[in-house]
């Protein structure tokens, strides 16, 4: 392989796909290197679905990167000839005066983004398979849906491959020192020279830059169900549930209908126990199963028993608040970091890429939300 690069790209996420593909659009020579491959099991972009969805609540910055996202995943899909998103609809579940329903309602109607409030009775009518008791109003988004997202990433490589991007499976070493980096070294002692390098490791980016990183970047375990439905039933596919979030319920639960016959998936978006993305158990606990039983008991009654047929566990990357971490290496004037994804990130590769892509070659301001110099070491989730 050839061995001087423009540009380096470190993890073949989506935020590092994403990149490499707007770094390539420059006409720049690049290199995408991933110590597991694409969309790899241990990643964070390797699950089978990703909600796509507008609603953040009053957050402006990361409804606009959804809206401007959307475009892109689709030219993407056009130019590869698969479509990797379903157009479920995304059902957010609240109460009336919640200031978060509240303020995504006008946000999404100031940006033109389709919606419907749906009250109690209603969602009950059209979902009888679902009981949310706390639940008195619904918003949903009947254009938003679930990226195929171990796919997309896939398919976003090879696609990088088909347009000049070496891509490369190597696991690189810490870079050592400062100033201008000149090479990065890899576990089979390979040294690959560029110009820039952006690092874009998800969870392992504490373990690349613990002297940067290990306080401001928090991986935690998430642990995430496909339940079966009984034989026949067709009422947890796509065409009788959207996607759903229980937003205001306290463990935050969310859902995702049965797609390409994995199972009805679930999880819980609160924040699991800090966890190592090389060596943690991919083994859900007992307790997380005996969680889920419960919730679905009071729920959804028609899977409180159903089979479990799969389990993932992945991990969160989170930040202090949510926000994500673009920006330069304070030690090395050519390295870039870009993570944080914090369990919100995927439907936003493209915008990512785009914004770092122009940052790199000097054509964006920095968004202070994504600096490093404002990530806290405390943990208070602000973004959902
Ligand atoms: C359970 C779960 C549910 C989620 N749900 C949603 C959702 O519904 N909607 C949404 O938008 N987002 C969601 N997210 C968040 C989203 O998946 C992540 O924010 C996003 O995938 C992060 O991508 P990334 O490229 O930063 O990291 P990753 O996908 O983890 O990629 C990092 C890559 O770096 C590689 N790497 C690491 N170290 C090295 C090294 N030393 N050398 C070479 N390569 C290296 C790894 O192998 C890996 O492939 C969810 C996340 C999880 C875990």
């Amino acid at each position: 392989m050839k061995t001087n690069y423009d540009f380096a790209v470190i993890g073949a996420g989506v935020f590092g796909a994403w990149t490499a593909w707007y770094l390539r659009q420059s006409g720049a020579s690049v290199v995408l290197l991933d110590a597991y491959g694409p969309g790899n099991s241990r990643s964070s972009s390797g699950g089978e679905t990703r909600i796509l969805r507008a609603g953040y609540g009053p957050d402006e910055l990361y409804a606009r990167w959804a809206v401007r996202s959307v475009p892109l995943w689709r030219e993407f899909f056009d130019r590869v000839g698969s479509d990797f998103f379903r157009r479920t609809g995304v059902l957010w579940l609240g109460r009336d005066g919640d200031p978060h329903l509240t303020q995504m309602w006008e946000l999404l109607g100031r940006f033109g983004i389709s919606r419907e409030k749906l009250r109690a009775a209603e969602i009950g009518k059209r979902y009888p398979q679902l009981r949310f008791d706390d639940v008195t109003l619904g918003v949903l988004e009947p254009e938003s849906g679930v990226l195929l997202a171990r796919r997309a990433v896939q398919a976003l490589v090879s696609d990088l491959q088909q347009n000049g991007v070496v891509c490369v499976t190597a696991a690189v070493l810490p870079p050592q020192d400062g100033g201008t980096l000149a090479h990065i070294r890899t576990s089979a002692q390979e040294s690959v020279a560029a110009g820039f390098f952006v690092f874009a490791c998800g969870a392992w980016l504490p373990k690349l830059f613990p002297d940067v990183l290990a306080e401001r970047i928090f991986p935690t375990r998430q642990e995430v169900f496909f339940l079966g439905p009984p034989a026949g039933n067709d009422n947890f596919r796509q065409e009788k549930m959207p996607a759903w979030l229980h937003h205001t319920h306290p463990d935050r639960p969310y859902a995702v209908p049965d797609i390409e016959n994995r199972g009805f998936k679930i999880a819980f978006d609160r924040h699991g126990p800090e966890f190592d993305p090389d060596q943690g158990s991919r083994v859900v606990s007992a307790a997380a199963v005996d969680h889920l039983r419960a919730y679905l008991k009071q729920r959804i009654p028609a899977l409180q028993d159903a089979p479990i047929v799969e389990t993932r566990v992945c991990q969160y990357e989170n930040t202090w608040n949510g926000d994500f971490l673009i920006d330069r290496h304070p030690g090395f004037d050519n390295v870039w970091l870009v993570g944080g994804g914090s369990g919100h990130g995927f439907k936003h590769g493209p915008a990512v890429g785009e914004y770092l892509s122009s940052r790199v070659l000097g054509h964006a301001p920095p968004e202070p939300r994504f600096s490093l110099a404002g990530k806290q070491a405390q943990q208070l989730r602000k973004v959902y």
